[in-house]
């Protein structure tokens, strides 16, 4: 396994669409093992494939906490099936937004439909901290970041922060 570099606003690879995988095989699963490795390592609960620099339908979410074992899952070619009409607010963060969160408003519960690691079809209900991470990660896939629904005025000024906080890095 490997751990990948994580590409961060204002990239422009961040705004492109992703597209369908063909075939779940071995090459595809080290490459989602990777995926893995990284989200572990940065640390994060969601990791969309292109925000590692692959513009392929491939997201892992692992919400388990603290003492909890570890929970990995990775969604292949997800589509949301269901909203619920009720609505969550979460203070959102992004792997590719290093250090800032805003709240952000979603559907509370959502259904998924996705091939899982092996290549098989499943559909699940996911509610909670699950259902927002869903759907801020399938956002990922169609070239939206979390900061895209702030104001142009907000959005600019985390952008400027994640530079500052990059070049430092460096
Ligand atoms: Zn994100």
């Amino acid at each position: 396994m490997a751990i990948l570099p994580i590409v961060r606003v204002p990239d422009p690879l961040l705004k492109k669409i992703s597209k369908p995988v063909n075939k779940v095989d071995d090459k595809l699963r080290s490459f989602m093992d990777d995926m893995l490795e990284t989200m572990y390592d940065a640390p994060g609960i969601g990791l969309a494939a292109v925000q590692v620099g692959k513009l392929l339908r491939i997201l892992v979410i692992d919400t388990s906490r603290g003492e909890e074992d570890p929970n990995p899952n990775f969604y292949i070619n997800p589509e949301i099936t269901w909203t619920s009409k009720d609505i969550n607010i979460y203070n959102e963060g992004c792997l590719s937004v290093p250090e800032q969160y805003a709240d952000i408003e979603r559907p509370a519960e959502c259904k998924v439909k996705f091939l899982d690691y092996s290549g098989d079809l499943q559909e699940i209900h996911a509610t909670n901290l699950l259902a927002t991470c869903i759907q801020h990660e399938m956002d990922h896939l169609n070239g939206i970041v979390f900061i895209d629904y702030l104001s142009k005025l907000k959005r600019g000024m985390y952008v400027r922060k994640v530079k500052k906080y990059t070049m430092e890095e460096d």
